[in-house]
């Protein structure tokens, strides 16, 4: 019906659950395409080059932003991220349906530049709650830590930017959540004229059909 992919942003302050989300949302739909974004952070234990990030250097990634190679890009807690384009357009131009998990700002300039993407926002059950993840999750400093959690407070006020927020309380329930959004974000009729306009032009060839053998 749509002959171009969706883009389905995903994002919400760190620790709600994003990637989880994400991790299932790639296991549940193996043909939902995740864009692998660049960045300047150095890489954690077990992360691999081309498969959770293309790790760059600051002056590597500035290059790319200058040569208009990023869909996006910003800074988090101190390290710059960004989504490459042409990877993305060429994949949502074959028809595909793509993944990002990216940061608020970085999703605030794609809506503007891709206002028909779908934005969903994945916030977590309480504040108390998120501090427990970031903390079980062992990954970061004490300061880090807490610049997380005071940006995430922040961050929920963005809610109301995106398209759906989605409670995560049980990433397995949440991730089911965003697939129907995604399906259902298929038949929304601005997304369906050509359906449409296909329909009508079957009719009206069918009729001149008729009318010729009726000649
Ligand atoms: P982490 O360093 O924990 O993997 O990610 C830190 C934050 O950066 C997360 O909120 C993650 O969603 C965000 N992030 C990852 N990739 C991108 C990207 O390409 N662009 C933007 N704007 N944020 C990203």
């Amino acid at each position: 019906m749509n002959e171009k992919g969706l883009l389905l942003v995903i994002s919400g302050p760190s620790g709600a659950g994003k990637g989880t989300i994400c991790k299932l949302l790639r296991e549940k739909k193996p043909e939902l395409a995740y864009s692998v974004s660049v960045t300047t952070r150095a890489p954690r234990s077990g992360e691999v080059d081309g498969r959770d990030y293309f790790f760059k250097t600051l002056d590597q990634v500035k290059d790319m932003i200058f040569r208009g190679e990023l869909l996006e890009h910003a800074e988090v807690y101190g390290n710059y991220y960004g989504t490459p384009k042409p990877y993305v357009m060429k994949l949502l131009d074959e028809g595909k349906d793509v993944l990002l998990e990216i940061d608020i700002q970085g999703a605030l300039q794609i809506k503007k530049v891709f206002p028909s993407g779908v934005f969903v926002f994945v916030v977590p059950p309480s504040l108390e709650e998120l501090s427990q993840r970031i903390h079980h999750r062992g990954t970061d400093s004490e300061e880090v830590i807490q610049r997380r959690l005071a940006s995430a407070t922040k961050e929920l006020s963005f809610a109301h930017q995106y398209n759906y927020v989605v409670v995560n309380d049980q990433a397995e329930v949440a991730a089911q959540q965003v697939l129907t959004i995604l399906e259902a974000e298929r038949y929304r009729a601005d997304r369906t004229c050509n359906a449409i306009d296909n329909i009508l032009k079957l009719h009206r060839a069918n009729r001149a059909a008729k009318v010729l053998i009726e000649e």
